[in-house]
């Protein structure tokens, strides 16, 4: 209910922004939303993942065209707000499904690339779908605990390894509970295996995933 009345606030507070300061789609730049309704309709779905120690992964779309665009913005581009239309997206996928969820958390930012960025652009989508979908969104359940190395260069071993024991998840938040766990970009899977690693050793009854792009080796995630 309260979440409720805050997400209503902050669209009539963007709605206001939105008439002085209308948004422009990141992909084509057409005037009026961060994702216009025409790109939104070239997002193609993405392969099916699996990932061992997650119950299931929804991903929103392929890490391509609009989709790409949003997350550069959302990542590099310092547009906060490209996690709503793509927090969407990813609350869309979900709901069709009707899973049981009890707390959502996105995947924690390394120390360095917080401080770098100012924002954890998972937990800012986290958050959306957590509005979205009306559950608990609980941005401490999961923390990282070793400093990684980008994970851009590196092979499918090289990322495992190198997100190997790096998240620890809060006991007392996701012991016995349903967790989905939410990053922008699902390359290998070697971090969101991590996490999940994480919260199954906490006691997490159920492990979900959730990802903006599904993308192939080259890109962080
Ligand atoms: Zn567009």
């Amino acid at each position: 209910m309260v979440d409720h009345f805050k997400l209503l606030m902050r669209q009539a507070v963007y709605t206001g922004l939105d008439l002085v300061f209308p948004p422009y789609c990141v992909h084509c730049g057409r005037v009026g939303s961060l994702i216009c309704p025409r790109c939104l309709t070239t997002i193609s779905t993405s392969e099916p993942r699996d990932l061992p120690l997650l119950d299931h992964i929804w991903i929103a779309g392929k890490y391509e065209g609009a989709i790409r665009d949003a997350v550069h913005a959302l990542k590099y581009g310092g547009v906060q707000r490209a996690a709503e239309p793509l927090g969407d997206l990813l609350a869309e996928a979900i709901s069709r499904q009707g899973p049981c969820i009890d707390v959502i958390a996105g995947v924690p930012l390394a120390a360095g690339r917080l401080q770098e960025r100012g924002y954890n652009q998972a937990a800012l989508i986290a958050r959306r779908v957590a509005e979205r979908l009306g559950v608990a969104d609980v941005p401490d359940a999961l923390a990282r605990i070793k400093a990684t190395a980008s994970q851009v260069d590196l092979s499918a071993a090289e990322r495992r390894e190198n997100v190997k024991g790096a998240f620890a998840a809060e006991a007392r938040r996701v012991r016995g509970k349903r967790i989905l766990v939410i990053d922008d970009v699902l390359t290998t899977g070697s971090t969101m295996s991590a996490c999940a690693e994480a919260l199954r050793m906490a006691g997490a009854a159920q492990v979900f995933g959730g990802a903006i792009g599904g993308a192939g080796h080259g890109t962080d995630g």
